[in-house]
């Protein structure tokens, strides 16, 4: 089991809300470590560097001596590897305290932080064929380099699993979906991540490698907590397999942001067959609020039954009451409760229409 980034307080999560903590009790420390950790060093503010003209004093990289706590938040002193292979890489993380660097989105941060230090990056950006998403009999099959923005822009991936061209546009800005991958978002488990709760609403199956073999895991399980999952450490994803979508078959989503394209406190991926204005199947993944993807089982309420304003209602409700959210600075666990239940009436309505 891997355990991301560390989050002290479950019960305190919102997103970067485990950073500033960190930050904040780093700087409580009052400076700087032992010397020579290989923490990149600010150097002393320098009137006039940085923003021509601004007339601010900008630290400058390098010169002369640190800035109190400047180094607390830049990365430690990490080796990295460039593997040519998908062998080579998973060779390396049964040996080393290693960790895949992807997009490097989420794990730079995480670095810069001081919330992962590990001793080993393994860059698998050179390993050749790893963004390839392929169409199989039953499923559409992502390669670990996928980046959000091909899943944005492929017709295959529109055609064959439009829900994840549909959330897509929600996950962060064009800049970080230019480099951040489906893979990544889904191994580091950000109870906020929007392809977690995607990879979980659609029972992906997630394959999982290591140097001694491989094995396959429902998305339904993956997710154990807070950046927390079944994946070992020495294990990569090296697929993700989505089911191709059926006839009938329709998707709704909605999230609680305080920005488009910020991490949400609440939200919602619904899938359904509907034939005939009747509900014959459901599913509905709540994420953001609680510290993994759940099922929320009291939609299934509406099989058998015409999805109105007034049974979406209803199911709104009862599906807020199961639900525990996580306290957090976007709000109290009653607050994020009632936005629950309104985004959850909304994101049923939106399956009906
Ligand atoms: C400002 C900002 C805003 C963002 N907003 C959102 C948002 O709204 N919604 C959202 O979902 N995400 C958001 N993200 C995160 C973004 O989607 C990241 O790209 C994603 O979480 C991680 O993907 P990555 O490829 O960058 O992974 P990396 O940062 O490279 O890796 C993240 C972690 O996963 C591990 N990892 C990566 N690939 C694999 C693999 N194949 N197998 C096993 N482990 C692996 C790494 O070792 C690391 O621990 C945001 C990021 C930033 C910086």
């Amino acid at each position: 089991m891997v355990r991301g980034p560390r989050v002290d307080r479950a019960g305190d999560f919102a997103h970067h809300t485990a950073f500033r903590a960190v930050v904040v009790r780093h700087a409580g420390r009052g400076g700087a470590k032992a010397a020579g950790d290989g923490g990149l060093q600010g150097g002393p503010a320098v009137p006039g560097a940085g923003i021509p003209g601004d007339g601010v004093a900008h630290p400058v990289p390098g010169a002369g001596q640190p800035v109190a706590g400047a180094d607390e938040v830049k990365a430690p002193r990490t080796e990295i590897a460039r593997p040519a292979t998908l062998a080579e890489a998973l060779a390396l993380l049964a040996t080393e305290d290693a960790r895949i660097l992807a997009g490097g989105q989420s794990l730079g941060a995480a670095l810069n932080l001081r919330l992962d230090a590990p001793a080993l990056l393994v860059d698998i950006n050179g390993i050749p064929g790893l963004d390839r998403i392929t169409l199989e009999d039953r499923h559409l099959v992502f390669g670990p380099l996928v980046r959000h923005r091909a899943v944005l822009e492929s017709p295959l991936v529109a055609r064959e699993v439009p829900v994840l061209a549909q959330v897509m546009p929600h996950v962060a800005h064009p800049a970080i979906r230019n480099r951040g991958t489906t893979a990544g978002s889904i191994a580091y488990a950000d109870p906020a991540g929007e392809m977690p709760a995607v990879a979980h609403l659609m029972a992906a199956e997630l394959v999982l490698a290591s140097a001694s073999g491989e094995r396959v895991v429902s998305a339904r399980d993956f997710f154990l907590g807070i950046y927390d999952t079944l994946r070992a450490p020495e294990e990569m994803l090296v697929a993700i397999r989505w089911p191709r979508t059926g006839p009938n078959e329709r998707f709704a989503f909605g999230e609680v942001t305080r920005r488009r394209g910020d991490f949400a406190s609440v939200g919602f991926v619904a899938r359904a067959v509907i034939e005939a204005g009747l509900v014959r199947g459901i599913a509905l993944t709540a994420f953001a609020s609680e510290p993994a993807p759940v099922l929320c089982p009291a939609a299934e309420g509406a099989i058998g039954q015409r999805l109105t304003p007034g049974l979406a209602a209803d199911l709104a409700g009862a599906i807020a009451a199961d639900l525990d959210p996580m306290p957090s600075l976007a709000g109290s666990a009653e607050q994020k409760r009632a936005q629950a239940r309104a985004l959850a009436r909304r994101v049923l309505m939106d399956l009906a229409a």
